[in-house]
């Protein structure tokens, strides 16, 4: 029947609720609307993960956008198994008269990377590494990381891997993860745009893909309350002009450059505002805890599965260069995110803390927990925010960080935040938590 039928490009946004919503032309008549793109409307920032609007809804219902399809993000595959090709083209908001308009999460985020180009001479390489879980499938005996585990939903992880690599998102490495039907799936690291371009991309290709295996995929922090969480761990680094790593020292803190150690203190500064923009749901916060190998607390640490910054590990064999090798690991972010917002904050964050040639705190091996308070307050180890409500707080109450946002957007992100808690109301976590599974 496809063969009959003319594919469809869908051109998209993502918003507030990290929903990745859109319009679809047919592939004939992209180049017709190339310039000018699709209609869109402002309201639509307001909408919450039930698709409901915000109250206050500050755009009203006047109004009309256009959403311009960046045609260098166009992530196209068969391998998915549908009866026509996914075609995801990420666009732009602008206004009417082509003018970049306030709330284009993704704009936000080039300029925050451009920002952080023309202050320091350095740029960011980026990575979301994403864990699910494979709903509807059958758990075996559940043997976590196993060989079995992956080879049981056969041949959902090769198809996905043919699916990625077809739409150009370069995979690296796919496994079953510690849950019963979790998996984890990385790709190559890019610029920050892309890296969040394709962390959508990512996501959607799953999720179509599993459908067609008559499953569900589903990205949300704590599917299960008593089950490991799923995280999105952004992995990033800095680079010189020229491509060349620059987060690496060996004499340095925790073998951080000077800039990396300030870029990371920054992140560490803002940390409890910031996760309201990185772990942006309730049940997000019920994977943020201790000994859950998510993060808890203001804490960088060297290969450590509890921090919230992980050094990851330099490899000492084969004659790899660790310049070319160190990055680093937040892993306080979930698909409850928008993942422009989480990485342009993360960006801001760390550009202030080279602007302004933050240090580090005195750092600790040992896991925060381990600590008395008063070591933790010597090492400057705070809990993270408990719940969203309290980040939400600690967002507000920060104004370097809402400040590095177009007022209108970041009073959406508050409207569409407190209106998805209210929704909640009355509900324990158990049934928000399954609530979460199927939305995300
Ligand atoms: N599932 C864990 C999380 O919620 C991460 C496990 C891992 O280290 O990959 O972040
Ligand atoms: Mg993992």
């Amino acid at each position: 029947m496809s063969g009959s039928l003319e594919p469809l490009a869908g051109i998209v946004t993502t918003d507030l609720a990290a929903i990745t919503r859109g319009r679809f032309v047919t592939e004939g008549r992209l180049s017709q609307i190339a310039a000018t793109g699709v209609g869109w409307i402002q309201t639509n920032l307001s909408l919450t993960a039930f698709s409901t609007a915000a109250t206050p809804n500050i755009w009203g219902s006047a109004g009309d956008l256009r959403l311009i399809p960046d045609f260098k993000a166009r992530y196209r595959c068969h391998a998915t198994g549908s009866q026509t090709p996914f075609d995801m083209i990420m666009g732009n908001l602008v206004e009417i008269d082509g003018s970049s308009w306030s709330g284009c999460t993704r704009s936000i985020l080039r300029n925050a990377a451009a920002a952080l180009e023309n202050a320091t001479g350095l740029s960011l390489k980026a990575s979301f590494e994403q864990e699910f879980y494979l709903l509807g499938q059958d758990p075996g005996p559940g043997h976590s990381l196993s060989f079995a585990a992956l080879r049981r939903a056969d041949p959902f992880a090769p198809q996905l891997m043919a699916a990625l690599q077809e739409a150009g998102l370069n995979p690296e490495v796919i496994l079953a993860e510690l849950g019963p039907t979790q998996f984890e799936v990385s790709i190559a690291p890019t610029d920050p745009v892309a890296a969040a371009d394709r962390a959508i991309a990512v996501r959607e290709i799953t999720r179509e893909l599993a459908r067609n295996f008559g499953a569900k995929a589903s990205f949300s922090p704590k599917p299960y309350l008593d089950q490991p969480g799923n995280g999105v761990h952004i992995h990033f680094s800095l680079v010189d002009k020229s491509g060349r790593g620059k987060t690496y020292d060996a004499d340095g803190p925790a073998q951080l450059s000077a800039e990396a150690a300030s870029f990371c203190a920054g992140i560490l500064r803002h940390l409890p505002a910031l996760v309201a923009l990185t772990a942006s749901s309730a049940p997000s916060y019920y994977r943020l805890k201790p000994h859950s190998w998510s993060s808890s607390h203001t804490w960088l640490a060297r290969q450590d599965r509890e921090a919230t910054l992980r050094i990851c590990p330099v490899l000492t064999m084969a004659d790899r260069d660790p310049a070319d090798q160190l990055n680093i690991e937040y892993r306080a972010a979930d698909a409850t995110a928008n993942p422009y917002l989480a990485l342009a904050a993360l960006i801001h964050a760390g550009l202030e803390g080279m602007t302004k040639g933050y240090k580090l705190p005195l750092l600790t091996a040992v896991n925060p927990e381990a600590l008395s308070p008063d070591q933790r307050r010597m090492h400057q180890l705070e809990r993270l925010p408990g719940s969203l409500g309290e980040s939400l707080d600690a967002l507000r109450a920060d104004e370097t960080v809402t400040g590095w946002f177009p007022k209108p957007l970041i009073e959406s992100f508050f409207a569409v935040k407190h209106s998805e808690l209210a929704r909640l109301e009355g509900l324990d976590n158990a049934a928000v938590s399954e609530l979460y599974r199927d939305l995300y």
